[in-house]
């Protein structure tokens, strides 16, 4: 696969060209603009799998060229250049995220060799895409899925920071496709929402998310299982109750299990939300509020809903050493949940700096792929075994990758 340089200075491309030749990278194609870059990728698609970019261009500028890389449907990686203030860098990193660039970072002119080197390590870590464009599925393709059993639940564990001791995983339901692979919830949760089937999914999940949990118990591992539920599932009055009589059908304790809520849409009715959630609760049913300070969970809902545990947004924590208004926003969020009397989760520890910066704060909870990524329920006892060794090297030298050993 090729690499397409885009920078208007021919130095930084010569410079850069045999940094990333001195790291093994070969096939390299430079652009001193932009437009004609776009044209080289349209006439040649899927060849380049990292594009290296500068912001400040004559012409047409890096922002514009992240807007245009996305109606080309580029799938490969995205670093975005610049020698201007930090902060501008992050914001183009958000926005080209939310075009659903695969954005692995950035780099601050002029390069230097380690800063190259790590994220061309990242191009090979990026999740394996399944074919499947967005939309590609129908609401009878995902009611088939899940009658036929083709959704499968990974496991991501959630580690207690002060001690290291995994204390519960977080269900993340896939679909097994027959001929597509494995699917990303990303790609059939709004489906489902759309198409009444948020219900029926989140049964199913959980249903299997309890039968999981009895069973790593009956083997001795004791660990609270999160279940993600969609506002939707909040609607129907009788939710409590059959959340209830699965606990009671898995002889799964209430206490164990958590309901990550997360305001994906408006609440249409947000008193008889309430009504669920406050029952919910009365049963001793963890409650959490995922993706926090995104947006999509609201303060009034802090205020308003019996919530137990706050999970601040990966957005507020993997960079955070570096950004301060990411650290800004992390312990802000921190305080309010500390305030609250409520447990705060960090998400998207993705290294060592994440990890340590975090564990400064006195964050509770960590999650996140230096940790862990996402497993089927399988390999979860193995990976407890290595876990302990990992930690504990972690601890004597800093800056081992436990998230390695899977
Ligand atoms: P979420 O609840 O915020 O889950 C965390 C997502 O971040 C997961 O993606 C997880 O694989 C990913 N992740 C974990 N650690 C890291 C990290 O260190 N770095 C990065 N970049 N990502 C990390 P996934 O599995 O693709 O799930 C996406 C979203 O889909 C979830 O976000 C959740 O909102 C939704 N979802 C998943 N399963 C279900 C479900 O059963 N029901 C509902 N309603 N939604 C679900
Ligand atoms: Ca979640
Ligand atoms: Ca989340």
């Amino acid at each position: 696969m090729l690499t397409l340089l885009v920078d208007d200075d021919n130095f930084v491309l010569h410079v850069l060209s045999h940094q990333l030749e001195h790291i093994g990278r070969e096939g390299i194609i430079s652009y001193t603009q932009a437009d004609l870059a776009l044209a080289y990728l349209a006439d040649n698609p899927s060849t380049i799998d990292l594009i290296f970019c500068d912001l400040q261009m004559p012409g047409m500028d890096g922002i514009e060229f992240i807007r245009r890389l996305a109606t080309v449907d580029y799938s490969g990686a995205l670093v975005i250049m610049s020698g201007e203030d930090e902060r501008i860098l992050h914001t183009a990193e958000k926005l080209a995220r939310a075009h659903h660039l695969n954005v692995i970072g950035h780099l601050i002119k002029p390069s230097s060799l380690g800063a190259v080197e790590k994220l061309v390590a990242k191009v090979s870590d990026l999740r394996i895409e399944s074919n499947a464009a967005p939309g590609a599925y129908s609401s009878d393709d995902l009611d088939n899925a899940i009658t036929q059993g083709q959704l499968l639940n990974y496991y991501q564990p959630k580690v207690d920071l002060s001690n290291g001791k995994i204390v519960g995983v977080e269900t993340l339901v896939r679909w097994a496709h027959p001929k597509d692979g494995l699917i990303f919830p990303d790609m059939f949760i709004e489906l489902a929402e759309e198409a009444q089937l948020i219900d029926t999914l989140t049964r199913v999940v959980m249903r299997m998310a309890l039968e999981h949990g009895c069973e790593w118990r009956r083997n001795g591992i004791d660990l609270g299982v999160a279940v993600n539920v969609s506002m939707d599932n909040l609607k129907s009055m009788d939710f409590p109750d059959y959340v209830q009589q699965t606990l009671n059908e898995t002889d799964y304790p209430a206490s164990h299990l958590t309901l990550e809520v997360t305001e994906s849409r408006l609440m249409s009715d947000p008193l008889a939300t309430l009504e669920v959630l406050t029952r919910l609760r009365l049963k001793r049913i963890g409650l959490s509020i995922d993706d926090f300070g995104t947006g999509h969970s609201s303060l009034s809902q802090l205020r308003d809903a019996p919530f137990d545990e706050l999970k601040i947004d990966r957005g507020f924590v993997h960079g955070a050493t570096d950004n301060r208004s990411q650290r800004a926003i992390f312990e802000g969020s921190l305080n309010m949940a500390r305030q609250l009397g409520i447990k705060a989760v960090a998400e998207g520890i993705e290294d060592v700096s994440d990890w340590n910066y975090v564990l400064s704060t006195g964050c509770n909870f960590a999650q996140g792929y230096f940790i862990a990524k996402p497993m089927p329920a399988g390999d979860i006892a193995e990976w407890l075994s290595q876990w302990q060794e990992f930690y504990t090297r972690l601890n004597d030298d800093g800056d081992r990758q436990p998230g390695a050993i899977q």
